[in-house]
């Protein structure tokens, strides 16, 4: 609109202007050099302003050639930036696929085309991981370290490196940095309670997990359940050093943050049974055994009382038992004391009934002993012990990283060093057959040849 009202009043202008001249005519004579031009001030005006105009031109063009080498550097440097991300984006994908080459060339191309280190030295670390250099990958990673858009990604590469080569040091070190950096990240947080765990740093670990809880990282139930494995090596640390009042401190703490947690409990009733409260003990554990019955837990009720009497040891059993009644491990514990107590009938009856529900190697390993004691029988015992040899195998401390069979609960598995993987549970296989630690991981088992 402003546009279309400046021409109209510009248009008026020169047509005033050409009115004007137009009534006043005259002539006008130019001499130069012997040349000698005689017009009039209408035509001598026109010919002013065509010259102007030509001369704008003019100028117009040359501004347009005086800027066409800068325009081209634009468009070729325009260009080397498209292919320079062109090869960044072709390489991260050689690098999904585990393309070791080609992840290399355009980690390179990427690198010449953008001058943007940033961008290219994480490509260039992957690249070099996947073409088995990792002394190179170090070097990037840590060159990463240097700039603060980086540096997070940096020390993630250098931590996993470090993980990989079993340095827990240095994968400390670099996980508490990342947490400076970056403290609500959920890797972070879960890799340095690990990392906590596995160097023994029992309060720090306990402080992590407390930020992680308060950061809605962990859920509830599983914050309760690591906290409580925390506390118990604490007390298992404090029992070693004679601090048996810590100790008990700390079980029960565990204890009260998971109670179907059963190393705690167990812990908890055998620390209360050496400082004298049998009784306290007791109810501790029956109250367990209703949450979580298992035989550490029987076996720890047992300790309870002294030893000696078979069949007062048998009515405790039942008393433990009557917690959760009907139960595989009820009948186990209760099967179990009748044996000890020379009960064989009893026993017998209540093993056939756990055996027909699940069996498994324990209950046959009873039940030859039951033949044994009753009949005298060794055929008979045989028998059930080939059974036990065949049945699935009975529930363990397996790690859920590794599937290796620990003696114990502990928060660290001994097989690989997982933290808190440790779960009563069956096997993958028999623990009758050979160890896993003699074969490889993945190698098959069922299909291995006997000799
Ligand atoms: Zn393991």
């Amino acid at each position: 609109m402003r546009r279309l009202l400046l021409f109209v009043a510009l248009a008026a202008l020169v047509v005033a202007g050409a009115v004007w001249v137009a009534d006043r005519p005259g002539q006008i004579s130019i001499v130069w050099q012997g040349w000698r031009l005689d017009t009039s001030v209408a035509i001598l005006l026109i010919l002013t302003a065509a010259l102007a105009l030509l001369f704008a031109l003019g100028l117009r063009f040359l501004g347009w050639l005086v800027r066409i080498p800068r325009r081209w550097r634009r468009w070729a440097r325009e260009r080397r930036r498209r292919r320079g991300y062109q090869a960044l984006t072709v390489g991260m994908v050689a690098v999904a696929a585990g393309d070791p080459e080609e992840a290399r060339r355009q980690a390179r191309r990427a690198d010449v085309l953008l001058d943007e280190p940033p961008l290219t030295m994480l490509l260039s670390a992957q690249a070099a991981q996947l073409n088995g250099d990792e002394a190179a990958a170090r070097r990037y990673f840590t060159a990463m370290l240097d700039r603060r858009e980086t540096e997070f990604l940096g020390l993630r590469g250098l931590l996993m490196q470090a993980t990989r080569t079993g340095d827990s040091a240095a994968a400390l070190e670099l996980a508490r940095r990342a947490r400076r950096l970056r403290p609500d990240t959920p890797w972070v947080l879960t890799t340095l309670f690990e990392l906590e765990a596995r160097a023994g740093h029992w309060r720090e670990a306990e402080a992590t997990l407390a930020e992680a809880q308060r950061r809605s990282i962990l859920p509830v139930a599983e914050a309760r359940h690591r906290r409580a494995a925390v506390l118990l090596e604490q007390a298992r640390a404090a029992e070693v050093d004679g601090r048996s009042r810590d100790a008990s401190d700390l079980a029960a703490r565990a204890h009260d943050e998971d109670r179907a947690f059963v190393p705690a409990t167990v812990a908890y009733v055998r620390l209360l049974g050496a400082a004298g409260r049998t009784r306290k003990a007791e109810r501790v554990a029956e109250k367990a055994w209703s949450l979580a019955p298992h035989p550490d837990l029987a076996a720890a009720y047992a300790a309870l009382a002294p030893e000696g009497d078979p069949v007062g040891a048998a009515q405790r059993m039942e008393r433990l038992a009557g917690a959760l009644p009907g139960h595989i491990e009820s009948r186990m514990v209760q099967a179990t004391a009748a044996l000890r107590a020379g009960l064989w009938g009893e026993a017998r009856q209540k093993l056939e009934a756990v055996v027909a529900e699940r069996p498994t190697a324990r209950a046959y390993g009873l039940l030859a002993e039951v033949e044994e004691g009753e009949n005298a029988d060794p055929a008979a015992a045989q028998r059930w012990l080939r059974l036990a040899a065949e049945a699935p195998a009975s529930e363990a401390w397996t790690c859920t990283s590794c599937g290796s069979v620990a003696p114990a609960w502990s928060i660290v598995c001994p097989a690989c060093g997982g933290v808190d993987g440790l779960r009563w549970q069956a096997p993958a296989r028999s623990p009758l057959l050979p160890r896993p630690a003699e074969e490889p991981a993945a190698a098959p088992t069922a299909d291995a040849p006997n000799p």
